[in-house]
């Protein structure tokens, strides 16, 4: 459920019209539904009440500061994957005591700065980073908190670019090693091992990877504290998948996902972590645009934006499909035509969607491209020298730029000429 709907004719993000924003700021822009996310975050929580559990929002999903703030209003934790993330939890307040850093390629720098900040959580990927973790603990008369974050070797029947828990995927310590690394860390200054974590991979539509991963979980659980590792945190990871295609194709709801959660490993009593992150943030945002041109081609037509791949790189990136709509509401008789809608970008992978039949549109016409809260403006670039989008967040009937367009002489600034060519 989000709040973009059309109200009078016109698209709304909550009580705002998307064409008094286009108006204000210009196209292309994202647009954030702070109820949305909100509601999300209430959603996956309640769904909880009565494990415990506490919710860590995957800050790389969508890692503007607005949106992170909104989250922690309400409660939320931060799984964060770089110094940069972790930075951004703590400047709108996130307490480290809920934050976990996961990540395979954590550096020196990063592990420092993260130990020094007193964070709660570091999901270890490899033996080496458990070695240099230890290290710097050690050094610092610390204590990390660890957990080891195992491969299951599932298939999580997602695309095969945010598959994460298979042997051949490069996160996570292999299933096998993973009691020789528990054994391991038991014998390291500045370690405690008392957790285990697993992400088998995102946008999951189906509860079945979920449980085979969750089950060897609780089976490898069983087998360390035989061997005498006290475990006592479960961190499960995010990737809960959500509806792209309106009603067509509901994923399973956060409720049945606990369900599974508590008859999976809610025998051991264990605290659990979740790491939720397009859940909460996907359909909480659009990225609204404008036709340039509508060009009819020998053999189909082309719809040209002003938004372009660089903008939002999914459907390139991972086949991604994503709900376009006019802002206009079309009539129900409204002519329609079958578009392969693009950017101005300079590739033939610069695409929004193909082969999709829409009403029949034109020039200054407005879209909105749905459910891309999630992946979709911290995955931007400036290629073809395209300032990154904007940023907007509604609240009710306000709206305001959570982040500005740059302006060309911010970007050109950017640069360096070298001295030898002045
Ligand atoms: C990306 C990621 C998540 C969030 O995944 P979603 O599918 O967006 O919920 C959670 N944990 C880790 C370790 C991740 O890499």
């Amino acid at each position: 459920m989000h709040h973009f709907d059309y109200r009078g004719g016109v698209l709304h993000a909550e009580d705002v019209a998307i064409p008094d924003i286009a108006a204000a700021i210009g196209t292309p822009f994202y647009c954030y539904s702070s109820a949305t996310l909100e509601r999300h975050y209430r959603v996956f929580a309640d769904a909880f009440k009565g494990q415990p559990a506490r919710i860590c929002y995957s800050v790389k999903t969508n890692s503007n500061l607005a949106v992170v703030a909104t989250l922690a209003r309400q409660g939320a934790g931060a799984d964060v994957v770089s110094e940069g993330e972790l930075r951004r939890a703590l400047a709108v307040g996130i307490p480290p005591e809920k934050i976990v850093f996961s990540g395979v390629g954590k550096t020196e720098g990063e592990m420092a700065f993260a130990l020094e900040t007193g964070i709660d959580q570091f999901n270890v990927e490899s033996e080496p980073e458990l070695e240099l973790l230890s290290a710097l603990a050690a050094a610092r008369g610390l204590t990390a908190r660890v957990a080891i974050r195992v491969n299951p070797d599932v298939d999580a029947k997602t695309h095969e670019k945010i598959a994460t828990g298979k042997a051949e995927n490069k996160f996570g310590i292999s299933w096998k090693r993973a009691p020789a690394v528990y054994a391991r860390a038991k014998d390291l200054p500045g370690i405690e091992a008392s957790g285990i974590d697993v992400h088998i991979g995102s946008q999951l539509t189906d509860l079945a990877p979920f449980e085979a991963a969750f089950a060897r979980v609780a089976g490898m659980i069983e087998e360390l504290r035989a061997a005498g590792h006290q475990i006592a945190h479960i961190d499960l990871g995010g990737g809960l998948g959500i509806p792209y295609r309106g009603d067509n194709d509901i994923p399973p709801h956060p409720d049945e996902y606990a369900a599974m959660v508590k008859r999976t490993v809610g025998h051991l009593g264990c605290s659990l972590t979740f790491e939720p992150g397009r859940l909460i943030a996907g359909n909480a945002g659009i990225l609204v645009s404008r036709v340039i041109y509508e060009k009819r081609g020998d053999d189909r037509a082309f719809l040209i934006l002003d938004a372009a791949m660089n903008d939002l790189i999914r459907p390139t990136l991972y086949d991604a499909f994503h709900e376009i709509r006019a802002v206009a509401e079309p009539a129900g008789d409204a002519e329609q035509a079958v578009y392969d809608v693009v950017g101005p970008v300079c590739e033939t992978g610069d695409f929004l969607a193909r082969g999709r039949r829409l009403p029949r549109l034109q020039s200054g016409d407005l879209v909105a491209i749905m459910s891309a809260g999630a992946y979709g403006a911290v995955q931007a670039s400036t290629y073809n020298t395209r300032p990154l989008v904007p940023e907007v967040m509604v609240r009710g009937d306000i709206f305001q730029e959570v982040r500005a367009r740059p302006s060309y002489d911010a970007m050109l600034k950017q640069d360096i000429i070298p001295s030898w060519l002045d």
